[in-house]
């Protein structure tokens, strides 16, 4: 069995030995690891460490190991996005969340696997191969921040970041049995993050206890002048680790229910909403009748977005570069021996749906029916504090069964994308298991209302004893 610590315990141990001893048996355990879960470590690590012990820092999060996701860009050390184009790419910047997190004291332990431009659901796209899952190695860690979830599961690093542009932290969180925030857009700077689609996109925090996400939150959050589209808005997450539930309404979207849900999911998140109950709370069936059209409209904004986000790599400034007797042949071969299958059918789509001619059937068409989707969320959460149900309609499925099958995978994101197009917060945590494989609830809430969603979450875990299981070691 693998030790699950969390931010509390690490302090305590670096108390009695030291942050350098700490990252230590860190980067030891991955040194052992067979899951594939990080694609490069730092080799600064130990010294970071060294100086939080030797400086006296103070931090909230002194000496704290973390793993970042491969989109999120770390001064001298290599970010790739899991792509073959961005091979030997190292930021000549840090992220605003990598700013702040140093500022608070973590130790960066390495970047992690996952699909490639985060366009994925299952890790099996990266150019690094795939990351196992942690409960079962023959099965995906989900998409596509799998890197950073399964990392935490298997206790190769206590907390990591990841991005969700369509599920990409919700997702891996439920399939791997950890806990994990989509943040509010606008909640934390996307400056330093790798854009695939920009305007669905936030970075979201990681970790086995819902108490340690806030506490990530509480440093990774608030206004960054050189996100246009981050706020100016002040908020203690740690506030809301309260458990307390009594008189919170709960909205259950029926269409969340819908067609291709494993019944045992089903039976486990109804379980959870039955516990809500118990502890005081109250529920209702609530419809949100656009639900169904989501996902179409999700793939093509997302599509639109990344056709025009990476037009950017083309051998000329970073990372891989072709051979080419001029510019035009040279960035044309770059581009397609760098990018993947599945970046490159993204690519085409997304330029087909802007076109002159299919701009306003296909994109704008998408962008009216995500104000309606919008919609369905300020109608409901006018009526109840807070929505649930499952975060993936199925528990992980196994390495290789979706991946020639595109459409298969699109699907999978159904309970997941309505909320990046609504832009509201959302986390994931465990609620119980499906043939051994974690399953997760999801818990979404208003804009900006992070604390109530935390709360909820919080009070449920405090509880119930799901979160308590561990994956065995991976053989
Ligand atoms: N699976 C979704 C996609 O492929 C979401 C990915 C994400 O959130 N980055 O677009």
């Amino acid at each position: 069995m693998t030790a699950w610590t969390g931010i509390s315990e690490i302090k305590q141990k670096i108390a009695e030995t030291s942050a350098e001893e700490v990252t230590a048996s860190y980067l030891e355990t991955i040194g052992k690891s067979c899951i594939n879960g990080f694609i490069t470590t730092w080799d600064k690590a130990l010294e970071a460490a060294r100086g939080i012990d030797t400086g006296g820092h103070e931090g909230p999060l002194a000496g704290v190991p973390i793993a970042i996701k491969d989109n999120i860009s770390t001064t001298g050390l290599s970010t790739t996005c899991s792509s073959k184009i961005l091979q030997g790419y190292v930021p000549p910047y840090d992220a605003h969340v990598i700013e702040k997190l140093r500022a608070a004291g973590a130790v960066i332990l390495g970047k992690t696997n996952m699909d490639e431009f985060a366009m994925g659901t299952s890790t099996e796209s990266s150019y690094y191969g795939a990351t196992l899952n942690p409960w079962d190695a023959a099965r995906v860690p989900g998409g596509s921040s799998g890197g950073s979830a399964a990392v935490v599961a298997a206790g190769e690093a206590p907390v990591s970041l990841g991005s969700d542009t369509g599920g990409s932290v919700r997702c891996p969180a439920a399939f791997c049995g950890v806990v994990g925030l989509k943040p509010t857009y606008g909640c934390i700077s996307r400056f330093g993050l790798i854009s695939y689609a920009n305007s669905l996109e936030q970075i979201g925090p990681l970790a086995t206890n819902v108490a340690d996400i806030a506490t990530l939150m509480d440093v990774i959050a608030g206004y960054d002048p050189r996100d246009s589209t981050s706020i100016n808005r002040e908020n203690t997450y740690s506030n809301a680790m309260k458990d307390d539930v009594k008189g919170l309404k709960i909205g259950v979207p029926e269409e969340y229910f819908g067609e291709g849900i494993d019944e045992d999911v089903e039976k486990l998140v109804w379980d959870a909403i039955g516990k809500y109950e118990d502890m005081g709370a109250s529920w209702k069936k609530v419809s949100m009748p656009h639900t169904k059209y989501a996902l179409a409209s999700y793939y093509i904004i997302a599509m639109s977005e990344a056709s025009s986000n990476l037009a950017r790599f083309d051998g000329t400034r970073y990372g891989f570069r072709a051979d080419g007797d001029n510019w035009h042949v040279m960035a044309s071969k770059t581009r397609a021996q760098g990018f993947g299958e599945e970046v490159k059918r993204r690519i085409l789509l997304g330029t087909y749906a802007l076109s002159a001619g299919y701009h306003d059937k296909y994109y704008l068409k998408s962008l009216k029916v995500r104000t309606l989707v919008k919609q369905d969320f300020d109608r409901a959460l006018a009526e109840v504090d807070v929505l649930m149900g499952p975060t993936m309609p199925t528990p992980a499925f196994r390495i290789g069964e979706k991946i020639d099958d595109p459409l298969s995978l699109y699907l999978a994101d159904v309970n997941t994308v309505p909320i990046n197009l609504a832009g509201v917060p959302s986390i994931s945590l465990p609620c119980g298991f499906v043939e051994g494989m974690p399953v997760g609830l999801q818990i979404i809430g208003k804009h900006f209302d992070e604390n109530t969603v935390l709360r909820a979450a919080y009070s449920f875990e405090q509880n119930t004893e799901h979160h308590t299981r561990r994956p065995g070691e991976v053989a």
